[in-house]
């Protein structure tokens, strides 16, 4: 029942996502009354509570039809998109994270937007804001905690040693670093190298968020367990989810361990390798 929920949900996000693309900003579904029926008879009740007998075969077909019941609710057709003309209908943000405003955004209006940011308190500390970096095409992110004494020197992310070995993890599933896109949650160095903290990574990860909807990619790696817990706002351990791919609006996310880490522990670089090769096959069945 547990996997049977998650690809619902796995569905509907991707059914959002498809919306969104489409310009979709805000929805609401008009409220169907439901009655529960009253279970008289065994037979009813095979109905309504179906056996777990039920074959592989048909527990598909049945997943497949409450999925599409699923996405004929959201056809645009059924939807109210748009303007509320009535103080009874409240709309739901598709994403909360962005607003109908940001309809049209890109990455200059992102870099524009963040200006000389002193949103939060890491600004006291940086050299300079260190933006993401890399193909505004890129099928593949990689997305790590904030940036460290090298790059807030470079104003670029993932230079130095770590970020020489995020380069050679790249090619060592056949791509080049000039092919994916390359951020940070936080943009600007935190003092000694600590973690950002939630407030702060709070403030700024609405801008890796517009870009990764920008960039649309197909799938995106965190790098340590900082980036993981703040994009996906859990607080869930690298340890137990890493190699595991986990869903972000719809897309692939792999969290696997930060660059960094490996330099300290190289023991770890056999499980980065495997969960590199998830992400190289994933990003083949697309190609
Ligand atoms: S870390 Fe982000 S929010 Fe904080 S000051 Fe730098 S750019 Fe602004």
């Amino acid at each position: 029942m547990k996997e049977e929920l998650k690809e619902l949900i796995s569905g509907l996000r991707a059914n959002l996502s498809y919306l969104r693309d489409l310009g979709v900003r805000d929805l609401w579904i008009e409220k169907q009354e439901q009655t529960v029926p009253e279970i008289k008879s065994s037979e009813e009740a095979k109905v309504f509570k179906p056996s777990i007998s039920l074959s592989s075969q048909e527990k598909q077909a049945e997943r497949n039809e409450r999925l599409a019941n699923i996405i004929e609710k959201l056809r645009p057709s059924k939807l109210n998109i748009g303007n509320l003309d009535s103080s009874e209908k409240k709309p739901v943000l598709l994403f909360d994270t962005i607003t109908p405003a940001e309809n049209q955004d890109n990455l200059e209006k992102i870099r524009a937007d963040i200006g000389d940011c002193h949103r939060c308190p890491l600004y006291k500390h940086r050299t300079q804001i260190v933006h993401s970096k890399g193909n505004p095409n890129a099928k593949l992110m990689f997305i790590g905690e904030a940036p460290g004494a090298d790059e807030d020197i470079r104003g670029e992310p993932f230079v130095g040693r770590a970020g020489q070995l995020l380069t050679k993890i790249i090619e060592a599933i056949e791509l080049k670093r000039e092919e994916v896109f390359i951020g940070n949650i936080n943009r600007c160095r935190p003092p000694g190298n600590r973690q950002p903290t939630p407030e702060e990574a709070k403030v700024c990860r609405e801008f890796i968020i517009r870009e990764i909807f920008v960039i649309r990619p197909v799938c995106i790696v965190t790098l340590g367990s900082t980036a993981c817990q703040y994009l996906l706002n859990t607080k869930v351990s690298i340890t137990k989810i890493r190699g595991q791919f986990q869903d972000f609006q719809g897309i692939k996310v792999m969290p696997t361990f930060h660059p960094a880490y490996l330099l300290r522990d190289p023991s770890k670089k056999r499980d980065v390798w495997e969960d590199m090769k998830k992400v190289r096959d994933y990003l083949k069945s697309f190609q």
